[in-house]
C-alpha cells in the first residue's frame, strides 16, 4: 500500500497546496464537549491557510470538509482501570459515550452547532468550499463501520499488537478493549461482548448485569478513536486529515497504516497534516481534558501562526 510521508506545519501546508487541485475531501474530527482556541488551529486556521496557499497557485478552493463529531467516544476512561503513564493503551470507559451522556456539558446538538459555526468562518472567506458535520452514530449501518466494529470486538489485539510493536507496552492482565456495545438498559459502555454467528452480539453489562444477544443493527457502540478513524476515511473517500501534533507524538502516523493492514482495508494513500500545539497563558498545552483552555479570535490566532509558521509549540500572547 502506498503511503505518504507526514506533512508538518506551514511547510506541510505549502507542499500540499502545490499538489492538491482544490476539490479534495478533508477530515476533521473532534469530541463534542468543547471548542477552544487550541481546537481552532486545525479546524479554522489551518483550513484557512491551506485555502489561501492553494489560491496563490491560481487554483480554486472547493474543498469538502467532513467534520466528524465523535459521539461514539467515551466521556471518560475509568481512572482505576487505566494507568496512563505506563500503559496508555490499556483503556476501559467509565460511564457511557457522548451519544448517551445526560451531562449537560456533553450536549452533542449544542457542541455540533458551535463547531459548525467556527468552521463556517472558512466558508465566509472561501465560499465555494462545503462543510458537513457527521456523527459517528449516524454511520452505524454503513457496511465498513459494521465490519470494523465486529472485528474490534472479536479481536482487540489488532490494535493492541500494533501499539506494542510501536513501543507502547500493554499490560496483558489489565483489561483492554477498544469497542463495546452500549448496554440498551442503562447505557453503560462497560459491557463484555462476543460476536455470535455473522452479526449477532452477546453481551453482559458490567454495571447493571443486564445481558442478552442482539443483532449488530439493534445496538450502539463505544469505539476507540484510533479505530474510529478507519471507516470514516474509507467511506468518505478522504484525501487529507488535519490533526494535532500530540497525535503525531502518539505515533498516530505509523499506527494508522498498520491498522489499515491489520483490518485488511484497501485505502488510497491519504495525506496527514499535523498542526502545532497551542499553549495557554500558563505555558501549558491547551486542552479541555487538561482543564486548560481559552478562546481567542481567529484573526489573532492567524497572526500567531503566521509569526511562528514552523514551530511545533505556539503560545498565546506571543
Ligand atoms: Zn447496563
Amino acid at each position: 500500500m502506498l503511503q505518504h510521508k507526514p506533512y508538518l506545519l506551514m511547510n506541510g501546508i505549502k507542499e500540499i497546496a502545490r499538489e492538491f487541485t482544490g476539490n479534495e475531501n478533508i477530515f476533521l474530527g473532534i469530541k463534542p464537549y468543547g471548542f477552544h482556541a487550541g481546537n481552532k488551529i486545525p479546524f479554522v486556521v489551518y483550513p484557512l491557510l491551506l485555502c489561501e496557499e492553494l489560491e496563490k497557485q491560481n487554483k480554486k478552493a472547493r474543498f469538502n470538509f467532513c467534520v466528524f463529531i465523535n459521539d461514539w467516544e467515551q466521556t471518560r476512561f475509568d481512572p482505576e482501570k487505566t494507568n496512563w503513564k505506563e500503559f496508555p493503551f490499556n483503556v476501559i470507559p467509565q460511564f457511557t459515550t457522548f451519544q448517551f451522556s445526560k451531562d449537560s456539558a456533553h450536549n452533542v446538538d449544542y457542541w455540533e452547532q458551535i463547531i459548525y459555526s467556527s468552521v463556517y468562518e472558512v466558508k465566509q472567506q472561501f465560499p465555494e468550499i462545503s462543510i458537513r458535520c457527521i456523527r459517528n452514530s449516524s454511520m452505524r449501518d454503513i457496511p465498513i463501520m459494521k465490519e470494523v466494529v465486529l472485528k474490534t470486538i472479536k479481536n482487540p489485539d489488532l490494535l493492541g499488537n500494533i501499539m506494542q510493536n510501536l513501543g507502547f507496552p500493554l499490560h496483558k492482565s489489565f483489561p483492554y478493549t477498544y469497542c463495546n456495545p452500549i448496554c440498551p438498559k442503562c447505557t453503560s459502555a462497560r459491557t463484555e461482548a462476543t460476536v455470535v454467528g455473522t452479526d449477532d452480539i452477546r453481551f453482559t453489562c458490567s454495571d447493571c448485569c443486564y445481558h442478552g444477544t442482539y443483532n449488530y443493527h439493534e445496538l450502539y457502540y463505544w469505539l476507540y478513536h484510533k479505530i474510529l478513524a478507519l471507516p470514516r476515511i474509507k467511506y468518505y473517500d478522504i484525501d487529507l486529515c488535519i490533526s494535532g501534533l500530540d497525535h503525531y507524538k502518539e505515533k498516530d502516523f505509523d499506527s494508522r497504516y498498520a491498522l489499515y493492514q491489520a483490518y485488511n482495508i484497501q485505502m488510497k494513500p491519504t495525506y496527514i497534516l499535523y498542526t502545532p500545539a497551542l499553549h495557554g497563558l500558563n505555558g501549558l498545552q491547551m486542552g479541555k481534558s487538561r482543564n486548560n483552555y481559552a478562546d481567542m479570535p481567529t484573526s489573532k490566532l492567524l497572526e500567531i501562526i503566521k509569526n511562528n509558521p514552523n514551530n511545533y509549540d505556539v503560545y498565546m500572547g506571543r
